[in-house]
């Protein structure tokens, strides 16, 4: 970037150190369990074919519901892991400006109808002492991604994860998605976007830095 006037985030609330702590982020997708029950999915997923009229004992069914179980296993890793541990290995730096990862190409899983909705994110943070591999920035959003959940709540996440783990002194998530349950059922609008963003510290506080922050962001590829 042609030295785009460096802004001084150093009267960071984190930094003051009086006023108490904001409370711990709770997970509310936390993992539970580090086992998938692939049976009980090839159960339920032979009980819909067979709801939709379907045979699933014809030969091109036969495996489905082996398949499907399996699927839904690695869509649904990030509920058996915590992806904050990807933030956990960090290098000391003394760099205090923006740190930004764009296009972070991402599939996740809508809550409310178990159909994808994909797209990229663009994580953005102010370090305070140190900073993480870029790619495991990547890593965070992959496995926040692979859980039933909605966009406004995958956004938070990884906004209190950048904030808490990595003790980050401004975080912001901006989240751009296509969801299939909007493009191939019910309202059917291919070509529509969602939008969302979540900013923590620095850049909730700070216009202009929020400001330049979204700027970078939204730089023209
Ligand atoms: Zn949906």
């Amino acid at each position: 970037m042609e030295s785009a006037a460096p802004i001084q985030h150093r009267e960071s609330p984190h930094e003051k150190s009086s006023g108490p702590l904001p409370p711990a982020f709770v997970d509310k997708n936390a993992p539970r369990s580090d086992h998938v029950d692939l049976k009980r999915i090839e159960k339920a997923v032979r009980e819909i074919l067979l709801a939709v009229g379907e045979d699933p004992d014809r030969d091109g069914l036969l495996e489905t519901p082996a398949r499907v179980s399996r699927m839904y296993a690695e869509m649904f890793a990030g509920l058996r892991h915590d992806p904050g541990r990807h933030l956990a290995k960090v290098f000391a730096e003394n760099y205090d400006e923006i740190v930004l990862v764009r296009d972070i190409s991402f599939c996740s899983m809508c809550e409310h109808h178990l159909l994808p909705f994909t797209g990229s994110a663009h994580i953005a943070y102010l370090p305070s002492g140190s900073v993480v591999g870029l790619s495991k920035l990547a890593r965070l959003v992959d496995e926040v991604a692979r859980r039933p959940q909605v966009q406004e709540r995958m956004t938070q996440t990884i906004a209190d994860l950048m904030e808490q783990r990595l003790k980050a002194r401004g975080v912001a998530v901006v989240l751009e998605a296509s969801h299939s349950c909007m493009t191939i059922r019910g309202i059917r609008k291919p070509g529509s976007l969602c939008l969302t963003s979540a900013v923590r510290g620095s850049f909730r506080d700070d216009p202009k830095s929020r400001a330049e922050v979204m700027d970078l962001i939204n730089r023209p590829r």
